[in-house]
């Protein structure tokens, strides 16, 4: 053809690869599910804004591939997502976070509430909160020790099952936040009828706090919104001492960043934050 081969090539190889990776991560995220070995959750605080003690925390899942190296989950759980691993994943996830409640109970420590990030198509399996809900009770744990986090856009990709779902998470006595708030589009109507327990304010909002008057205008915005629609309100990302001052003063409670603590292991966690000389 009047293209030529090598023309052909390139463009064969363009799509090629994103489309190899997939396959890689896919058949290696499968392996790792069956084998459980790669896989391991890392949590961090949410904590008080104002005294810096633990409020409740964050699993968030890491895979360390011994052939693809450590890959981000911002990869792996959107290469999860276009398959249906997430599904295996999503379940995975809650059975070792209830685990490893499990085990810290056992040890004697006081655990906090802890929170799993749910992605869209676990929102379409209707057998979702009863699921979630025999987990709990297998490792003898109340619901109310367990917290979901659902973003805007997963939850407008298909509002109204989205809906009857997080109605039934509630009402098996699951807390429920809405992640990455102000970065989706929703209705604010449609969030006001949203059984969600608090927003947690994404981290882009916060970025420019102490650098623009933008920023701060915008958060001073979204916490009066906040209160209108009567929810609690975390924020993400803040990583300096000024942006915690500012936020404390705007009258924000909650907050999370490599300010106060990165994601860490399990038992780094338990020995900072839920020993005997936590904060
Ligand atoms: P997310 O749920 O919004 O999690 C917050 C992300 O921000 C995490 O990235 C966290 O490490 C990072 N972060 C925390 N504090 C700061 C900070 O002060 N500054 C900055 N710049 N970043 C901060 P991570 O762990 O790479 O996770 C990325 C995303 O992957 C998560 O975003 C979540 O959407 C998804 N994810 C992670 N684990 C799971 C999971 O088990 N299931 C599902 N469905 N998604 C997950
Ligand atoms: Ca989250
Ligand atoms: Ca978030
Ligand atoms: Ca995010």
């Amino acid at each position: 053809v009047a293209l030529g081969e090598n023309k052909m090539q390139v463009y064969s190889h363009d799509i090629a690869v994103p489309a190899i990776r997939q396959f890689k991560l896919e058949v290696g995220l499968a392996r790792a599910l069956e084998t459980g070995a790669e896989l391991w959750l890392a949590y961090q605080p949410k904590v008080c804004l104002q005294t810096g003690r633990l409020h409740s925390v964050e699993a968030l899942c890491r895979w360390s591939s011994p052939d693809l190296g450590n890959i981000g989950p911002d990869e792996f759980i959107a290469a999860a997502e276009s398959s249906d691993l997430i599904i295996p994943l999503g379940l995975w996830v809650l059975e070792e976070t209830c685990r490893q409640l499990a085990g810290w109970k056992a040890q004697g420590l006081h655990v906090p509430a802890v929170a799993v990030n749910l992605s869209s198509k676990q929102l379409l399996d209707p057998d979702f909160p009863d699921k979630a809900r025999l987990c709990a009770a297998r490792h003898g744990l109340p619901t109310s020790l367990l917290e979901f986090e659902l973003t805007e856009t997963a939850i407008m990709s298909n509002p109204d099952s989205a809906l009857a779902m997080l109605h039934g998470i509630k009402q098996a006595g699951f807390k429920l936040a809405l992640d990455d708030f102000g970065t989706g589009y929703s209705n604010i109507r449609y969030l006001k009828n949203l059984p969600v327990d608090y927003l947690k304010i994404d981290k882009t909002f916060i970025e420019g706090l102490g650098r623009d008057s933008d920023s701060a205008d915008l958060c001073r915005a979204i916490f009066l919104l906040g209160n209108a629609l009567d929810l609690d309100m975390l924020v993400e990302g803040v990583e300096t001492e000024a942006q915690r001052v500012e936020l404390c003063r705007m009258g924000f409670r909650l907050g999370q960043g490599y300010l106060f603590s990165h994601p860490v292991s399990a038992a780094q966690f338990a020995q900072r934050w839920l020993g005997e000389d936590a904060p």
